[in-house]
């Protein structure tokens, strides 16, 4: 197993760096954040622009064919940058599952318009009542001739007061075992009905709650089997839990070491100078190393054809927890001025230490719980009992 990139790949990870660095000004930084939108038309079009939605799709389908290696390499300055792709994530996330099962007319609707930025697609999966059981989903698909009519609510649907569509999971067979009474949907947000409501979080994030009244869909809207949604869902969740979030870690120790050495105190020192400070730095900077292993590995099985089943939790985990003790750590060891508002000008590094603890600590919950993580671990990984 070695992580080393190729010159190709490193080729690749500076163009996508460059990229960020001339269209991520302080400015737009300013407006993503007040807006608390992890979404930007013309950014998300810039993305399209320079190839950089699905790269590692086939060329048939409006990629580049690239590797897993350049995928990550993407994603990993997407992160770094904090850059607002989140909605693209999705789309593309759920776009590459129409590729694999949807039907030829879905594909032609939904690839060729995501591949031009003009679809997108936010995900509905959690409800008020379920979120880590999401089998539990009670919201209502009923059949009526080639019509579903949907009723329920979605939590936390991120994006879904601006996206083109939901990626949603219903029940259609109440009678059956919880798992196999489910089917997935690609429901347009234009149809009568739907409505999303401005949910807002602690890190400033906007996400909704969102209701369907009386929805009417289309059977050509269905993704996959009636109540073969389950499987559908899997292929999503497992693209999920495979993700690493070192990138997050590695900006805010970046921030710190700045901080670190050119905040004079009032002894003249620099707090680097301390070596507590430098404790503290190192320790976070370990972390980092190994969440960034962690990630790759799931990359490099993922390029042997192996699925990292509970690789990609342990990655998942441990990133997000790192993130979460390295940002509590770095705001105690900063003091009461790393808890001064992110973007506030007067604040030590325009306050990324006060929003990246604000926002590590939701990163232990979407895309997975912790606790969800390690009993996948325990159970797929060690095989242990349930
Ligand atoms: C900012 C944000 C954005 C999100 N975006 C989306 C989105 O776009 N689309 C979407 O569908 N969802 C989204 N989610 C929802 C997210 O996936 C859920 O919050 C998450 O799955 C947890 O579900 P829950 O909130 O219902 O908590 P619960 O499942 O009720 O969990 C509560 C606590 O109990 C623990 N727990 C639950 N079950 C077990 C178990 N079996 N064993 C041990 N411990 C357990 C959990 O780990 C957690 O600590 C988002 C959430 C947040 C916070």
């Amino acid at each position: 197993m070695h992580f080393r990139l190729d010159p190709n790949t490193e080729a690749y990870r500076d163009e996508v760096h460059a990229h960020l660095e001339q269209v991520l000004t302080p400015e737009f930084e300013e407006r993503v954040y007040r807006s608390g939108v992890a979404h930007d038309h013309d950014f998300a079009l810039g993305l399209v622009d320079k190839g950089y939605f699905a790269p590692n799709w086939p060329e048939e389908f409006g990629g580049q064919n690239r590797n897993a290696w350049d995928d990550q390499v993407l994603k990993e300055q997407m992160m770094l940058f904090d850059a607002p792709v989140y909605l693209s994530e999705t789309t593309r996330m759920v776009a590459s599952i129409i590729r694999h099962i949807g039907t030829p007319a879905l594909q032609e609707r939904i690839l060729a318009g995501a591949l031009r930025g003009d679809v997108t697609i936010a995900l509905g999966f959690s409800e008020p009542e379920c979120g880590s059981d999401v089998a539990a989903a009670t919201t209502r698909a009923v059949r009526e001739g080639d019509t579903w009519v949907i009723n329920g609510s979605k939590m936390f649907t991120t994006n879904g007061h601006i996206a083109d569509y939901i990626f949603l999971l219903a029940r259609t067979a109440p009678d059956k075992p919880k798992h196999k009474g489910l089917t997935m949907f690609l429901v347009p947000c234009a149809t009568e009905g739907f409505e999303a409501q401005a949910v807002w979080t602690l890190s400033g994030e906007r996400t909704n709650i969102t209701f369907f009244s009386d929805v009417r869909v289309g059977d050509e809207w269905r993704v996959g089997d009636v109540d073969g949604g389950w499987q559908v869902l899997g292929l999503s969740l497992q693209d999920e839990h495979a993700s690493g979030w070192g990138p997050h870690l590695a900006r805010l120790l970046q921030h710190t070491e700045s901080w670190a050495t050119t905040t004079t105190l009032p002894d003249g020192s620099k707090p680097m100078d301390n070596p507590d400070v430098r404790r503290r730095i190192s320790r976070a900077a370990m972390e980092n190393e190994v969440s960034m292993l962690l990630q790759r590995r799931c990359v490099w099985m993922a390029e042997q054809g192996q699925i990292p089943i509970a690789e990609g939790p342990m990655s998942k985990v441990f990133s997000t927890e790192a993130l979460e003790r390295a940002s509590q750590d770095i705001v105690e060891m900063v003091g009461p001025d790393g808890l001064r508002s992110y973007l506030e000008p007067t604040a030590p590094e325009r306050g990324r230490f006060d929003h990246t603890l604000r926002f590590s600590l939701g990163t232990t919950i979407y895309a997975g719980t912790s606790e969800v993580q390690r009993t996948i671990i325990a159970q797929r990984g060690l095989g242990l009992p349930r």
